[in-house]
This record gives C-alpha cells, sequence and structure tokens, in this order.
C-alpha cells in the first residue's frame, strides 16, 4: 500500500475521529487522521472536563486530548497537522485534498465537529482577537480584573463565565431570553457566583473602542431600550455550526448543515461515514462523540471486510 492510500481516512481530531483511530489502528486498519486546524477538537478550548469518565478528579481538555492522540499513535495511526480543502467522493478508492497533499482511502469517516457561532455583527469581526473571543481558556487572562460581558445561555457561556470570573472584575452574562438553555448544575453554580450578573433577553448590537474594545451596547428585546456597558472583553458563547462546508456538494446535509446519517454511522455514500457534532445535534458531548467514534469504526470495519470480500 503507498504511503498517501489508507484503509481508512479520518477528516477531524476531537474525540470522535481519536476513538475511531483506536479501534481501526488497533484492528491492524491503516489509518490516516488529518486534524485540521484545531488538532484535539473543541476541547482544546476548555479547562476542566468533569463528565468524562473515567477521571474521577476531572481532567483538563488540552490534557484528555493529548492521551487520545498518544493513545491513538500507540496502535499506528498516522496523524498529519493539515486542513481538507477538498474531497472526491465520486468514485473508490476515495480522495482527500489538503493545500498541499493528496491522500486515497478505501473508506473515510468524518468528524470534522462544529466551530463557534458568530453574532454576525460587523464590529464583532472588527474587534475579533482585540477584546472580542469565542474562548475563554485561550482568552481569559488578558482580561484580569476588566469587566466582560458573555453572551449566550448554554453550557459553553455559562462554563465559560464562571471560569472568567477568575480574571475579570465582573463578568455580565447577556441572553436574549429570561431562561437559559444551560445544565442546571452550571446555572447554580452561576447564580451562586457573586461577580456574575444576568441580563435578560437581552442582545448585543454594537461593540465599541479605539483599537480594543471599551463597550459593548445591548438592546432590551422588549422595550427596544439601549443599554451600554463598560467592557474590556466580549466573550461570544451562542453555540456551534457543523463544519461540513467542504461537503455540501457531495454528502447529504440537512438544513443546518449537519450530516445526514442513513444507518446509524453511514452517509449517503458507500464508505463514508460520520461521527460526533458533524451529525449529531442533541447530545454535543464528549462521551457521545467519542462513543459515536467507536460505533463509526467498528461499522467501517464491518464495511471493508464486506467490501473485500465481494472483490
Ligand atoms: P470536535 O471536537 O469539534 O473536533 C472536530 C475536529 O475536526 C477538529 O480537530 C477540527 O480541527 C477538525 N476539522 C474541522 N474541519 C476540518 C477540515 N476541513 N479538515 C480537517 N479537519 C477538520 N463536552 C463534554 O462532554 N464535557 C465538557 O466538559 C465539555 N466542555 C466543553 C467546553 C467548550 C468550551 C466547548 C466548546 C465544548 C465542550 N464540550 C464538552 C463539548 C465537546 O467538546 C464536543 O461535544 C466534542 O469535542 C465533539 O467532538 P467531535 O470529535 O465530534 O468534534
Ligand atoms: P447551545 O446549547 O446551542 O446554546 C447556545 C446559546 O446561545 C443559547 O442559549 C442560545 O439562545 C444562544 N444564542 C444562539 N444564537 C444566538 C444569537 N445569534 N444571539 C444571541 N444568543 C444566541 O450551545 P453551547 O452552550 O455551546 O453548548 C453546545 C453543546 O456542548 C451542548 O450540548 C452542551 O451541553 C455541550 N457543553 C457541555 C458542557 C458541560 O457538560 N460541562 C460545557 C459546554 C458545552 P436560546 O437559548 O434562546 O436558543
Amino acid at each position: 500500500m503507498s504511503d498517501t492510500h489508507f484503509d481508512v481516512a479520518i477528516i477531524g481530531s476531537g474525540p470522535a475521529g481519536y476513538t475511531a483511530s483506536i479501534y481501526t489502528s488497533r484492528a491492524k486498519l491503516k489509518t490516516i487522521i488529518i486534524s485540521g486546524s484545531l488538532p484535539g477538537g473543541q476541547l482544546m478550548t476548555t479547562t476542566e472536563v468533569e463528565n468524562f469518565p473515567g477521571f474521577p478528579k476531572g481532567i483538563t481538555g488540552p490534557e484528555l486530548m493529548m492521551n487520545m492522540q498518544q493513545q491513538s499513535e500507540r496502535f499506528g495511526t498516522r496523524i498529519v497537522i493539515d486542513e481538507v480543502t477538498r474531497v472526491d467522493f465520486k468514485n473508490r478508492p476515495f480522495k482527500i485534498f489538503t493545500g498541499s497533499a493528496e491522500y486515497t482511502a478505501e473508506s473515510v469517516l468524518i468528524s470534522t465537529g462544529a466551530s463557534p457561532r458568530k453574532l454576525g455583527l460587523k464590529s464583532e469581526s472588527d474587534f475579533s482577537g482585540k477584546g472580542v473571543s469565542y474562548c475563554a481558556t485561550c482568552d481569559g487572562p488578558f482580561f484580569r480584573d476588566q469587566e466582560i460581558v458573555v453572551v449566550g445561555g448554554g453550557d459553553t457561556a455559562l462554563e465559560e463565565a464562571t471560569f472568567l470570573t477568575k480574571f475579570g472584575k465582573t463578568v455580565k452574562i447577556v441572553h436574549r431570553r429570561n431562561e437559559l438553555r444551560a445544565s442546571k448544575i452550571l446555572q447554580e453554580r452561576a447564580f451562586e457566583n457573586p461577580k456574575i450578573e444576568f441580563i435578560w433577553n437581552s442582545t448585543v448590537v454594537n461593540i465599541e473602542g479605539t483599537g480594543k474594545v471599551a463597550s459593548v451596547t445591548i438592546k432590551d428585546i422588549n422595550t427596544g431600550a439601549e443599554t451600554t456597558l463598560n467592557a474590556g472583553g466580549l466573550f461570544v458563547a451562542i453555540g456551534h455550526e457543523p463544519n461540513t462546508t467542504i461537503f455540501k456538494d457531495q454528502l447529504d446535509l440537512d438544513e443546518r448543515g449537519y450530516v445526514v446519517l442513513n444507518n446509524i454511522t453511514r452517509t449517503n455514500i458507500d464508505g463514508v461515514f460520520a461521527a460526533g457534532d458533524v451529525h449529531d445535534h442533541r447530545y454535543r458531548q464528549a462521551i457521545t462523540a467519542a462513543g459515536f467514534g467507536c460505533m463509526a469504526a467498528l461499522d467501517i470495519e464491518k464495511w471493508l471486510s464486506e467490501a473485500r470480500g465481494k472483490q
């Protein structure tokens, strides 16, 4: 088998991709992971992971992902730090292109996960990296003793806000409804934290500053009244979009862009499978992504042996 041809090509290196690779490499299938621009996936952007079984005292996201990478490499997975720019699933072997290389594979697992959703304001992109952030773990320490605004009402917003209280003077959570989507335990922690204040029924309409963020203007969606909050940092934590742009002409996607699965882990293309947040908009957890990765790997093993049996 050539150096660029694989039994299994896995696109994406989050919990789904690494788990799948542990299974396929251990089953002696020649496996490549193409990592994408966020090797290790979304958990690389968080601190403590307390709900991944096996770590009674918790583990940091980066440490958990490093462990998965090492476990995968132990069984011989080739890991390439690169971004897939194009795929050709029309014929087998499937073709996968990055900016500088081309790979072929008998089977493909798509585990490209999801990316942070944007507010869509011009000022948001103007101040991105200058006070507007999508990752509290990465950028929190830059906002020591400053006033911080977090947008969103889900687990990420509350977890990030709680983490940011380690650094910020105050943390205001701006949410568009008067009810949170986040799990009860994270809600309780946030409500009990004296540094966190909630601003309900409000959206961010502008971000102001000279060179870096100095204030954030919010609008009450019921009254239309606008208020300007002093803020050195704005953390946008409003969910994620599936990373499926490169597959849109090749695979069945739903109206939100998530991969549609036909038979548990199978896509509409025979030999192309998907696992994790790229198809799962319901559970979106590290353990479920890992579980889907395991299921896909077992399905791939079976599919490859059946396909080879027919040849
Ligand atoms: P992801 O982790 O999203 O990984 C996707 C991978 O695909 C990345 O490696 C990316 O680089 C790659 N990729 C994307 N596009 C391409 C491309 N074109 N070419 C090649 N590769 C590509 N879950 C929990 O269970 N517990 C927690 O405590 C927890 N905390 C979280 C905290 C935060 C801040 C966030 C954002 C999420 C958290 N989650 C948590 C959710 C969890 O991180 C996700 O459910 C999980 O990471 C999904 O795994 P995945 O493998 O499907 O995809
Ligand atoms: P999410 O659950 O989809 O929540 C997104 C939040 O942002 C919602 O409150 C939503 O408001 C709001 N929102 C969406 N678009 C908006 C916009 N344009 N303007 C203003 N607000 C907007 O996303 P998430 O919090 O990132 O969580 C994603 C998944 O990861 C979840 O399954 C979660 O359980 C998991 N996760 C788990 C943990 C943990 O277990 N410790 C930590 C983090 C994440 P509405 O509520 O009004 O829709």
